[in-house]
């Protein structure tokens, strides 16, 4: 841990779960994500006006646990953070969420990842430009000092996304998961969302299974849709639910979510 981080670690307690009660820990990306709200995309070399700007938390296993924190799932986050301004912001809002940051590596060195994300009201559609700084990702050594005992489930991108999925040559989630189902280890569970089609999944016993997407009235904001159905599936495997629940429950979540700006209102 970084020098200065101890003073910078949040003195109050986080909320502690019920007597027993596991967390689930979210391990990957936390960044800043600036977000501009435009009426529709803009074309290049333009100066248009739009809707609105916000500072956002972000990354994949930070919105994770926003999402899980909602839907009242005691849960921490583990990734790298750099102290000053954007850090600062970050810490604050995972500690207004109630998410524990005990796991944060904080770093001496290095800047805080930060994600320029356009939302075209028009269709809910996010363009994301991550700037992937230079610094140092946590380390076998930062995780080896988790109590494991304490938690129920450990994400760590175990879902396949539909951009992933893609850029291996695969044009449906079925597709992708039969194609990559010979790739991982026998027991394993497949899990890969596609926007407007749902999502499908491929449990241990090579059944496939599928849920329709849930759209909202207006599609609004889909930054995060896929953290959102990531968070929301784990959610409800890890309370014991099937396979099909968990991807019908992961897919209203994001169904939801992608019907508002940002992740106030999901549950
Ligand atoms: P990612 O954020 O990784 O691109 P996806 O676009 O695959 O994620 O969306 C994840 C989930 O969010 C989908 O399975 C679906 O349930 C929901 N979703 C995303 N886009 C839409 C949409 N346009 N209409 C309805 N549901 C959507």
């Amino acid at each position: 841990m970084a020098a200065g981080a101890a003073a910078r670690r949040d003195p109050d307690p986080e909320p502690v779960p019920a007597a027993g009660e596991k967390r689930i820990l979210c391990v990957g990306l936390v960044c800043l994500d600036i977000i501009t709200v435009v009426p529709a995309y803009p074309a290049e070399d333009t100066d248009t006006r739009c809707v609105s700007q916000r500072w956002q938390r972000g990354g994949n296993a930070s919105n994770s646990c926003t999402v899980l924190a909602l839907l009242g799932a005691p849960c921490a986050f583990m990734g790298s953070l750099a102290p000053r301004h954007a850090g600062d912001f970050i810490a604050a809002d995972f500690q207004r969420r109630g998410v524990d940051v005990t796991h944060v590596a904080w770093q001496p060195h290095g800047d805080v990842p930060c994600a320029c994300c356009i939302v075209s009201a028009a269709s809910g559609s996010r363009t994301i430009m991550l700037y992937d700084t230079n610094l140092p990702d946590v380390t076998a050594r930062d995780f080896e000092r988790v109590d494991l005992s304490q938690y129920k489930w450990i994400h760590w991108e175990v879902f396949i996304s539909k951009d992933l999925a893609r850029h291996f040559g695969y044009r449906s989630a079925p597709e992708a998961l039969r194609g990559l189902r010979g790739r991982v280890q026998p027991g394993a569970t497949l899990i890969c969302a596609w926007a407007e089609e749902g999502a499908d999944a491929v449990g241990p016993d090579g059944e496939l299974v599928h849920s329709d997407a849930f759209p909202p009235e207006t599609l609004v904001d889909t930054l995060g849709a896929g953290d959102t159905f990531n968070a929301a599936v784990i959610f409800a495997l890890s309370a014991g639910r099937s396979l099909q629940d968990a991807l019908t429950f992961g897919c209203q979540i994001a169904g939801r979510k992608c019907g508002i700006q940002g992740f106030d209102g999901i549950v």
